[in-house]
């Protein structure tokens, strides 16, 4: 379950919310009544309330907005008791000022949010002794291990405990959670108002992750990556695993770079399933794995990992196959063969993706040539896949069938810019661009105005997560489910 947290300076604001939370589906609201401009009514906010409702009046030291004083504070923790709130949130330190009273739960709480600290345990033992019906210990995370930490916690406790981490680090522990245990996590009205540090939105955990399906069975996977935070892989995935009615969840886990090794060891105790892999570590998890299938081998980097029934991990690359699939289908609807080989081939940019589709192109026997700014990287990467490699200032001049764009030129914001000249393009030049946000780049859009065949990366990214989820599931990928999942991100991010 989900409580969603309303923090409003109006009470008529905050009832108007808490109407419109209830009409979309919440189930238990926390109203943050440190917000109010006026002193709290409780009264008012108990009245005809539509869903249960936990009160909660945070002190500045707690990051609240109470303005009045401790005892003003504490009288109206009683009087939400005794007016009948179905729960109250106290914090760990006034936990013995504040007596039971009738049928309201105490959710006993402690927040850090500088750390987590190293004495967490002694904590918690302290809030059992407090008479909680629910301890609430939240803490900040400030590497991936702290979540870790926590949800072993939650999933060892005998009274039930909400525990997860604040910050990007922390995000995962806000979904995990539950599956080890929690009674409910926290989510906030909008994405635009959050009231804690890598609060999600109620929106976001009902469309992007699909939250009431998560329970102790829940299989999950996720991204590795740094940054992850606008990754849009967490919406496809799991619109994929909602459709296909699969029990899995997929988390984007932020990981920063020399953090890898020390992760994935203590990520263990989540069992998780697979990860998909990118930016910054691409190429040490492929050093990483146990084995590494022969994409990986051969490119030196990998995008997915896969655990064995023995729990050993695999390291596998669906970018490769993904671009390469993306192009025999567009060559098969343009003419009657999808055969590669031999097609002139111009690869911009010399980076990762460049590396996968020009890796393989030239496994697919075709004429590949690479171009890149820094010259060097691009004679080095053609050294490497023992192809051809020509001056970004001579680009124009080559003959392509097809053109791959492997840089970021077109990426929003940067929409008016294009990494080709539409003259220099051939009559019948197959132009794929990889890059997908926004789908229609203005290559692609020059490339159409020629009357060229054209591959948006929308393709390649989609069919390089639905590879993934075949192998993270052994299911066919719901493929048109992705591809609209995908479409609406790139507008959302916009
Ligand atoms: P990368 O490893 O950072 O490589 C980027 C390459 O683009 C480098 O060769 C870089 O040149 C070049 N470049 C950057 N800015 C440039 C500019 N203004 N003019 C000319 N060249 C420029 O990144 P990557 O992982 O290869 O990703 C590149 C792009 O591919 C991404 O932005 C994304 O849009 C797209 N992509 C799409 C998919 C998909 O599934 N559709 C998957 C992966 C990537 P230097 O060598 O000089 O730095």
């Amino acid at each position: 379950m989900i409580c969603v947290s309303i923090g409003r300076t109006r009470h008529k604001m905050a009832l108007a919310e808490h109407r419109a939370l209830a009409d979309r589906g919440a189930q238990l609201v926390e109203l943050r009544v440190d917000w109010l401009s006026r002193t709290p009514d409780i009264n008012r906010l108990l009245a005809d309330r539509p869903t249960p409702v936990v009160i909660t009046c945070r002190r500045g030291s707690d990051k609240g907005r109470w303005g009045g004083d401790e005892d003003q504070r504490q009288t109206i923790l009683r009087s939400a008791i005794v007016g009948g709130a179905d729960y109250v949130d106290i914090e760990d330190d006034i936990a013995k000022a504040i007596p039971r009273y009738g049928d309201t739960q105490r959710i006993i709480s402690h927040h850090n949010f500088d750390e987590t600290p190293d004495d967490l345990e002694e904590i918690y033992q302290g809030m059992c002794d407090l008479d909680p019906d629910i301890i609430k210990l939240v803490t900040m995370a400030n590497n991936p291990q702290d979540s870790v930490r926590l949800l072993k916690l939650v999933a060892s406790a005998e009274i039930p405990t909400i525990g997860f981490c604040m910050g990007e680090l922390g995000l995962a522990s806000r979904l995990l959670c539950v599956k080890y245990g929690s009674p409910f996590t926290y989510a906030t009205f909008s994405s635009e108002r959050t009231l804690a540090p890598g609060q999600l939105s109620f929106e976001e955990m009902n469309r992007t992750y699909h939250f009431d399906r998560v329970g102790s069975d829940t299989r999950i996977f996720g991204v590795l990556g740094d940054p992850v935070g606008h990754s849009l892989s967490p919406l496809i995935h799991n619109a994929a695993f909602a459709d296909s009615g699969i029990n899995a969840l997929y988390l984007p886990f932020r990981v920063p770079s020399d953090g890898l090794e020390q992760t994935l060891e203590s990520f263990e105790w989540l069992g998780i399933d697979g990860y998909s892999v990118t930016i910054p570590h691409k190429e040490s998890v492929a050093e990483l794995a146990d084995i590494r299938d022969e994409t990986v081998e051969h490119l030196g980097a990998a995008n997915t990992l896969l655990r064995t029934p023995d729990g050993a991990w695999t390291a596998t690359n669906t970018d490769l196959p993904a671009a390469i699939d993306s192009l025999r289908a567009a060559l098969e609807e343009d003419s009657s063969t999808k055969s590669l080989k031999g097609r002139k081939c111009l690869v911009l940019g010399a980076g990762g993706a460049a590396r996968a589709v020009a890796g393989g192109l030239v496994a697919a026997d075709a004429a590949v040539t690479v171009s890149g700014r820094t010259r060097q990287r691009a004679s080095d990467l053609a050294a490497e896949l023992v192809c051809q490699e020509t001056g970004w200032e001579n680009r124009g001049a080559q003959f392509a069938d097809i053109l791959i764009n492997c840089t970021p030129v077109g990426m929003h914001p940067g929409v008016d810019e294009s990494p080709f000249q539409p003259q220099w393009l051939g009559d019948n030049t197959l132009v794929f661009d990889t890059v997908y946000n926004p789908e229609n780049t203005l290559l692609i859009k020059q490339a159409r105005e020629r009357g060229c065949p054209t591959i948006s990366g929308i393709e390649m990214f989609v069919r390089q997560a639905a590879l993934q989820f075949e192998r993270f599931t052994g299911q066919m990928a719901p493929l048109e489910v992705m591809r609209e999942a995908l479409r609406r991100g790139i507008s959302a991010v916009r």
